[in-house]
C-alpha cells in the first residue's frame, strides 16, 4: 500500500508539484479528494500560525498524515508588510494588479525597497506530531513591471543575483531558487527520511 498524505490545498499546480518531488510510493491527496470543501480560517498573525491551523484543522477531520502551506511577501521598509495579507493587501477580492499598486504606492520615495519572499510548511504526522519548514528568497521590489509570466507579485519582485524578475524567468528557473521551492524540498526531504512514520 502506498503511503497517502493530505495536502491542505485546492491548488491543483501545487499538488502536482509537490507530488512531483515525492520518492515513489507516497500518494498525496488534495481536499477536494478528501471530500472536504470547507473554507478552511486563516486566522493567524504569522505564516507559522496559518500554516498550523490549516494542517491542524485538516488533521481533525482526517486523522491521517498532512501539511498546509502558507507564503508571504515581506517588506523591510514596510515593517515586512504585507506579509500574511499578501493575497488581500489591496482588499478582499485578492486581485494582484491591485496589490501591486498598492505596494508601488506605498514605497515611493522609500529608502529600502529590500524584500523577500517567505513560505511556511506545516507537517503533522498520524500521532499528531507538529513539524515546521521554511523556504525564503531575498530580492527587491522594482519600481515597475516586468514580464508577465507568473503570479501575484512576480512582475515587481527581482531576486538577488539575477537581473530578470520572477515573471521573466522560465517556471523551472524560479521553482529551483524560489521560497516555495526551497520549502518544499525541505519537506520533501523529510519526509522521504520518515516515509514509515507518516
Ligand atoms: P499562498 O499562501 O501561496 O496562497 O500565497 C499568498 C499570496 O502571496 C498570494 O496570493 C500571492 O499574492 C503571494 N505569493 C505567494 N507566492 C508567490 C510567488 O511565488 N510569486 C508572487 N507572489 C506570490
Amino acid at each position: 500500500m502506498p503511503h497517502t498524505i493530505v495536502f491542505a490545498t485546492n491548488n491543483q499546480h501545487k499538488l502536482a508539484e509537490v507530488q512531483a518531488l515525492l520518492p515513489q510510493g507516497i500518494a498525496l491527496l488534495g481536499l477536494a479528494q478528501m471530500g472536504i470543501h470547507d473554507d478552511i480560517p486563516e486566522t493567524g498573525s504569522t505564516l507559522e500560525a496559518n500554516a498550523l491551523q490549516k494542517a491542524r484543522y485538516v488533521y481533525a477531520l482526517t486523522q491521517r498524515s498532512c501539511f498546509a502551506d502558507d507564503t508571504g511577501l515581506e517588506v523591510e521598509a514596510l515593517g515586512n508588510a504585507p506579509g500574511v495579507l499578501s493575497a488581500r493587501y489591496a482588499g478582499p477580492q485578492k486581485s494582484s494588479e491591485d496589490n501591486m499598486r498598492k505596494l508601488l504606492h506605498e514605497l515611493r520615495g522609500a529608502q529600502s525597497r529590500r524584500a523577500r519572499f517567505r513560505t511556511v510548511m506545516a507537517l503533522i504526522d498520524d500521532g499528531g506530531r507538529e513539524f515546521l519548514f521554511e523556504g525564503e528568497v531575498q530580492g527587491r521590489i522594482l519600481e515597475h513591471r516586468h514580464g508577465d509570466g507568473g503570479f501575484g507579485y512576480d512582475p515587481i519582485f527581482q531576486p538577488d543575483g539575477h537581473t530578470a524578475t520572477f515573471a521573466q524567468m522560465p517556471l523551472e528557473l524560479k521553482n529551483s531558487i524560489s521560497h516555495r521551492g526551497r520549502a518544499v524540498q525541505r519537506l520533501v526531504e523529510f519526509i522521504a527520511a520518515h516515509q514509515s512514520g507518516l
